[in-house]
């Protein structure tokens, strides 16, 4: 009724008034749909990352996975179907097959959304993206293995320099750039001379390679950001294992992975300076 009536006004206007009332009437739903489409369309990366968590998620030494660990059934993207879906289960036999039921697709929604409603600008948001598309799957064989493959941290890193570079060039200029590098190779450094000083109760060689794409992120913003996100991941690993050792889930001695945490440190600190 109420759209009718407006119609029927919208005639009777001088074309000019029309023009304008017509472009505000139309651009709200669109820009609502582009606005919600995006992360719903970011999902379909999930099959792929559930793929990488798959494949990857194996204990050191271990050849990589491509198939059912119960029946063996071929678990690839040629047949993603059901075991890199949501459910998480062989179409064989019906067994859990990588990441937990719907957590990647949860993640990746949650991460899609965080950086649609933070709106970095455009280079950075590239840069940042294709650190996160190998982040994501890292921290999932980072929780379950308590490995942080190569395979996946270092492609992350050298995507996340050369993307930063091309954001440099297209305007930001070279000392964001060198600032990035500086403290990716800072952070990483820090992370190797734990794992050199104190073992196995350091950190590790795999903290030390996702920190190469995670320290470049955060320099490209400044010096103390990196240390921003360093002790976000910090204090949230700090609450997890005192949590986990009052429960009696985690003894003094445990391993804890902290890949999730850098990860989570980095997102944290990047939202705080965008
Ligand atoms: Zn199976």
């Amino acid at each position: 009724m109420r759209g009718r009536s407006r119609r029927l006004v919208r005639v009777s206007r001088p074309p000019a008034a029309t023009a304008v009332e017509s472009r505000t009437d139309h651009v709200r739903p669109e820009r609502f749909r582009t606005r919600w489409s995006r992360p719903l369309a970011v999902l379909a990366l999930a099959p792929l990352l559930r793929y990488a968590v798959a494949r990857h998620a194996v204990p050191p030494g271990a050849a990589r996975r491509s198939g059912c660990d119960a029946c063996g059934a071929p678990v690839g993207l040629t047949h993603p179907w059901p075991a890199l879906g949501p459910r998480a289960r062989c179409g064989g036999c019906a067994a859990r097959v990588g990441a937990p039921p719907a957590a990647v697709e949860l993640t990746v929604a949650a991460v899609a959304l965080v950086l649609l409603l933070a709106r970095p600008p455009a280079g950075e948001l590239i840069a940042t993206a294709w650190w996160l598309a190998f982040a994501v799957p890292l921290l999932f064989v980072d929780v379950a293995v308590h490995r942080l493959p190569d395979r996946l941290t270092l492609p992350a890193a050298a995507g996340t320099w050369l993307l930063l570079g091309l954001a440099a060039l297209a305007g930001a200029g070279a000392a964001p750039w060198l600032r990035a590098a500086a403290a990716a190779l800072g952070l990483a450094l820090f992370f190797a001379a734990t794992t050199l000083l104190l073992g196995a109760r350091g950190f590790g060689i795999g903290d030390a390679k996702l920190a190469l794409g995670a320290g470049a992120l955060l320099g490209w913003y400044g010096w103390t950001v990196p240390l921003l996100g360093l002790l976000i991941a910090l204090t949230l690993s700090g609450l997890v294992a005192l949590a986990l050792l009052v429960t009696r889930r985690a003894a003094w001695s445990s391993h804890l992975p902290f890949g999730p945490y850098l990860v989570l440190g980095t997102l944290g600190a990047l939202l705080l300076v965008w």
